[in-house]
């Protein structure tokens, strides 16, 4: 019995001499948000933390506040304090290269979140279909309105999702222009996606198209969002047909008031907890096997893309609220 007691002892000790060793190996993830004054990111912060931290990770979050200078620093602050992986989400995907490759030497890994980092030696990029967030897009609009006068505001040019998502917005929409039915009658980009310059952009298009649009490809609810304020000052607010991402809780209200046509929805939940798992992996070596590559202009990057859904009024009960990512009653008030 003794002996039993004294191997039990033994064994107990030798476990917590091997769990404190796991505990000082826990690996140390650097997030770094590029803005989060747009409403999906503070919840891509909260639910990654939470789920890196379950993993038993250590997790440094910084936001960049929409500088890319601000987050160069950032990069370079995280590079001091040891971090084993770097998760990044850019504010400008053009100008990390220098930075990573500091980083990079100094053994770290990267993780491009949602947003593509180009030209830098990256190890992996987790994302959504974001060709076919475009898609999908302009899908409901074409449904809608068919033939007619299209708007496009696109988002951010330093963030290569606007690029993709225009790329997929052209895919439905230039059949429809070959043939006749669509004429692009504006095309303009939001700096740093904010709705204040979509509400700028619209209300110069109104005004050189005499109110002549029928339909406007907004890239994402927040720009959506400014276009249906000088929408509103010409009485124009349900008439022209609008679309978005992100299922803001605005836009998901207007959409049951008619007053935007269609968001897409891209479950963030799913998003983090896969970044969240894939930067633990990296951060141990472990292999990671993706079903698709995307080359960034430097190398090949592996890349894990999630499938985004388009929502509009006839299923958003039946997936943003059924998902618990709006309450019903925030979104019909
Ligand atoms: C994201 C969108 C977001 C936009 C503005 C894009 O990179 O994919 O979900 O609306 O940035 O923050």
């Amino acid at each position: 019995m003794k002996k039993v007691l004294t191997l039990g002892l033994a064994l107990m000790t030798s476990v917590a001499a091997l769990s404190s060793s796991l505990a000082q190996a826990a690996p140390k993830i650097g997030l770094l948000m590029a803005d989060l004054r747009i409403e999906r990111w503070q919840r891509d912060q909260n639910l990654f933390e939470k789920k890196a931290k379950e993993l038993g990770a250590e997790v440094y979050v910084q936001s960049a506040n929409g500088s890319e200078q601000t987050q160069i620093g950032q990069i370079e602050n995280m590079i001091s304090r040891g971090v084993d992986v770097l998760v990044i989400v850019p504010q400008n995907g053009e100008v990390l290269g220098n930075a990573l490759a500091e980083a990079k030497r100094e053994g770290i890994k990267i993780l491009a979140y949602d947003r593509l980092i180009k030209n830098a030696d990256i190890d992996l990029y987790v994302s959504f279909d974001n060709v076919r967030v475009g898609e999908m897009q302009s899908e409901a609009l074409i449904k809608r309105v068919p033939k007619g006068n299209y708007f496009l505001i696109g988002g951010s040019p330093t963030d290569n999702n606007a690029k993709m998502f225009r790329q997929g917005q052209m895919n439905v929409l230039q059949p429809a222009i070959d043939r006749g039915d669509i004429v692009i009658v504006g095309d303009q980009w939001a700096k740093d996606w904010m709705p204040e310059e979509a509400m700028k952009i619209m209300e110069n298009g109104l005004t050189a198209n005499d109110n002549h649009i029928d339909a406007v490809v907004a890239s994402n609810d927040g720009t959506a969002g400014g276009a249906v304020r000088a929408l509103g000052s010409q009485g124009l607010v349900g008439k022209v047909a609008i679309s978005g991402q992100d299922a803001d809780l605005a836009a998901a209200r207007r959409i049951i008031k008619g007053e935007q046509t269609m968001t897409v929805y891209k479950p963030i939940s799913k998003l983090a907890s896969a970044s969240a798992e894939l930067a633990v992996k990296l951060a141990n070596d472990e292999p990671i096997k993706t079903e698709q590559v995307l080359n960034n202009g430097f190398t090949d990057v592996p890349a894990y893309l999630l499938d985004p859904i388009a929502v509009d009024k006839s299923n958003i009960d039946e997936t943003v609220i059924a998902d618990g990512y709006h309450t019903h009653d925030s979104v019909y008030q």
